[in-house]
């Protein structure tokens, strides 16, 4: 099994699910006792939080290059960077090593064009949502997103960071990102991108009447079809 490098801590509940997703994982298409070779280097979560505050986003990027280097000397062979937002920083990680970034983006977009989706809901933190980093990246594989209106989104990025990233899943917040995602179904998006690692803690399929994209769980398959590979 090839060894994964993780970066993580953005936030830990997140990882805490792909660490957990990859084992089980690794257990149901190995059998047995069999669990994934994984190194994590967990970042805390504050630091980066402030940077994405007060845009110093290439602070951020320097911080999880440097992760990212640390994971390839201790051995891992590809890098799995377990957030959406922070993708944006994902050239400074590219860069900063040999080993390949398992994009998020990129396995979604796959997973919504097998689906025969041209066009679907964004879900995400605001920088997400409203940057051009990640849409565009869909985009880039012929997908379209449509996202909610600003104190719709207002409320989606506040729940995430309020309550997601610290443990708290809300039944009242469930129904705030039901009725955000039912208004979006109602301006045509054919699927729904939960472009937040947390927000699988929150939202399942049974909330939405259109197919339902969990990035976590996307981005966990494909590093257990490359580890596996
Ligand atoms: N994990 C979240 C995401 O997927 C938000 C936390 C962060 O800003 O990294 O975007």
């Amino acid at each position: 099994m090839n060894l994964l490098g993780v970066i993580g801590g953005m936030s830990w509940t997140s990882t805490a699910e792909y660490y957990r997703l990859l084992n089980e994982g690794a257990a149901n298409r190995l059998g047995g006792l069999h669990s994934a070779r994984i190194l994590l280097h967990s970042v805390d979560f504050a630091e980066v939080e402030t940077m994405q505050r007060e845009g110093r986003w290439d602070q951020a990027g320097a911080l999880l290059a440097d992760a990212a280097r640390g994971l390839e000397r201790a051995g891992a062979r590809a890098l799995l960077l377990a957030t959406n937002t922070m993708h944006k920083v994902a050239p400074a990680i590219e860069e900063a090593v040999e080993i390949p970034l398992l994009h998020i983006a990129d396995v979604t977009a796959r997973a919504i064009r097998a689906a025969g989706l041209t066009r679907v809901g964004l879900l995400g933190t605001a920088f997400t949502m409203q940057q051009d980093f990640y849409s565009g990246r869909l985009a880039a594989h012929g997908t379209g997103t449509l996202i909610p209106g600003e104190a719709e989104r207002a409320e989606v990025h506040r729940i995430i960071y309020d309550e997601l990233c610290r443990n708290v899943v809300r039944p009242a917040s469930r129904d705030v990102y039901r009725a955000v995602m039912q208004g979006l179904v109602e301006r045509g998006a054919e699927g729904m991108v939960l472009g937040c690692t947390e927000v699988t803690l929150l939202v399942s399929p049974a909330d939405v009447a259109v197919p339902v994209f969990d990035t976590t769980a996307l981005h966990v398959e494909a590093a257990l079809d490359w580890m596996l590979g």
